[in-house]
């Protein structure tokens, strides 16, 4: 190792407090550093070339290094890095307003900034929140989520999350809400199996609904696919369902498309499979194809106009971020979008979902694959230790981190979900890049799950 390398890593371990990181299991080891990057591949400081197997995190859209992207950053710091969105504009933040209004499914109009997946949650909550204060209804306060939801960290995102694990020990310090099963087929909720079960997880929600629409503000959710909660994938016509009960009583619909946006389930958002517009659609990640960070809460005239009203009725939505509409993400988006249309990304991922499809199906004749569900390019491969019972692994055994740490064996880069392995590679994967990433995780998976 060089001696580079080892100052990095020494420093690292010294200095640095990484997320979600057991930092016990993490100074035993020898931190990978990433030092730079060549389209679907992560190079380290020794130059060892690895496939990123989840997008660096799910954000990187085309691979790294795109020319859009490069491009438009570099031409943007020549004018300014950052003013405020605070009372003012600048011309990246309006242009990409405009930009993703027309990509957005019809209906939405109004783009709010923010950071982070999280915030822009938070954004979501608070306005929706306000809109029924503002509309004379306060007693419509409450929010509807799921079991296994994951909306981000901060505390409102974490009051309507659903993952015990990550979730539990800040129960003191969030508000209450009302919750609706997953929409977990492998594991029924509700015991039963998909079709003839009618989406009945749909109705269970519809139900909340029918006897608490008074209190209830908004149903937040991820459309499709609930990613953290282990790349759990809805059946068709679920996202319809809930809308339509949306409609019935009333209730705002949050879609959270911070993970399943920007082509990730095979179409730009993941509510076109099934043509739903929300009222609220939250986008993050992808949004600067990985590059920087950046969110929006993208939603109607209808919410818009409840906010406005002379300055002393307090209708203003009183929320906004340091960065918000930051000039150099927002053209970092921008030629994220650029690169969507030069490069027909969306035209061309469907034969790769085709591709990866077929070789999925081979995952399940493993003998400790329980199931393999994927929508698009959100793939869960979950690992367990007896198939006929669907009898998980003790989580001490940690079978979804030794997967992973077989396939960089292979110069894979993986992060798996407990023992949910994911595979989201960059849309933008070479065939031959994506073939060598799906076999690496097969033989990683076998190698891992027969020897123990
Ligand atoms: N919503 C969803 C659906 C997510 O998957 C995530 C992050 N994994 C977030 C929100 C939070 O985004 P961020 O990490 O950028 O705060």
């Amino acid at each position: 190792m060089s001696d580079k390398s080892k100052k990095i890593g020494s420093y690292d371990k010294e200095f640095v407090w990484h997320p979600f990181t057991q930092m016990k299991d993490y100074e035993e080891k020898e931190p990978i550093v990433i030092e730079s990057a060549e389209g679907s591949y992560l190079i380290d400081s020794e130059g060892k070339k690895y496939i990123d197997g989840v997008s660096s995190l799910w954000v990187n859209v085309h691979g790294h290094k795109v020319p859009e992207i490069d491009e438009a950053i570099q031409e943007q710091v020549k004018q300014i890095s950052h003013s405020t969105l605070l009372g003012i504009t600048n011309p990246p933040a309006a242009e990409l307003a405009k930009e993703l209004i027309d990509i957005c499914p019809p209906g939405l109009k109004k783009v709010f900034y923010s950071g982070d997946g999280a915030s822009a949650v938070e954004v979501a909550i608070k306005m929706a929140f306000q809109y029924w204060q503002n509309k004379g209804k306060s007693e419509k306060k409450k929010f509807l989520c799921l079991d296994n939801g994951y909306h981000g960290d901060t505390l409102g995102a974490v009051s309507v999350g659903g993952i015990d694990i990550f979730h539990k020990t800040f129960a003191p310090l969030l508000f209450e809400t009302f919750r609706a099963p997953s929409y977990y087929c492998y594991r029924c909720p509700l015991n039963k199996t998909y079709p003839s079960c009618n989406i009945a997880c749909a109705d269970e929600l519809g139900k909340i609904l029918e006897e608490n629409n008074e209190e209830i503000a908004a149903v937040i959710f991820e459309p499709y696919v609930q990613a953290a909660g282990g790349m759990i994938v809805s059946p068709e016509g679920y996202l319809k369902k809930v809308r339509d009960y949306c409609d019935k009583y009333d209730v705002l619909m949050i879609l959270d498309e911070v993970a399943t946006g920007f082509g990730r389930t095979g179409k730009m958002f993941a509510c076109e499979h099934e043509d739903v517009t929300p009222d609220m659609l939250v986008l993050g990640k992808g949004l600067t194809g990985g590059y920087l960070p950046l969110s929006a809460t993208i939603t109607t005239q209808k919410i818009y106009d409840e906010f406005l009203g002379n300055y002393d009725e307090y209708k203003t939505f009183f929320h906004g971020h340091s960065y918000a509409g930051n000039p150099l993400s927002c053209a970092a988006s921008r030629g994220n979008l650029k690169a969507f249309e030069n490069n027909n990304t969306l035209e061309k991922l469907q034969y790769k979902i085709d591709y990866l499809e077929k070789e999925l199906k081979e995952f399940e004749g493993l003998e400790h694959v329980g199931n393999v569900r994927n929508k698009g390019f959100m793939v869960g491969i979950e690992l367990v230790q007896d198939k006929e019972n669907k009898t998980p692994y003790k989580s001490n055994l940690k079978m979804g981190s030794k997967v992973a740490d077989k396939a960089l064996e292979d110069e894979v880069l993986l992060r798996p979900l407990g023992d949910v392995v994911v595979l989201m590679p960059p849309l933008g994967i070479e065939m031959d890049d994506l073939k060598k990433l799906v076999h690496a995780t097969y033989k990683s998976i076998k190698e891992v799950t027969e020897d123990s």
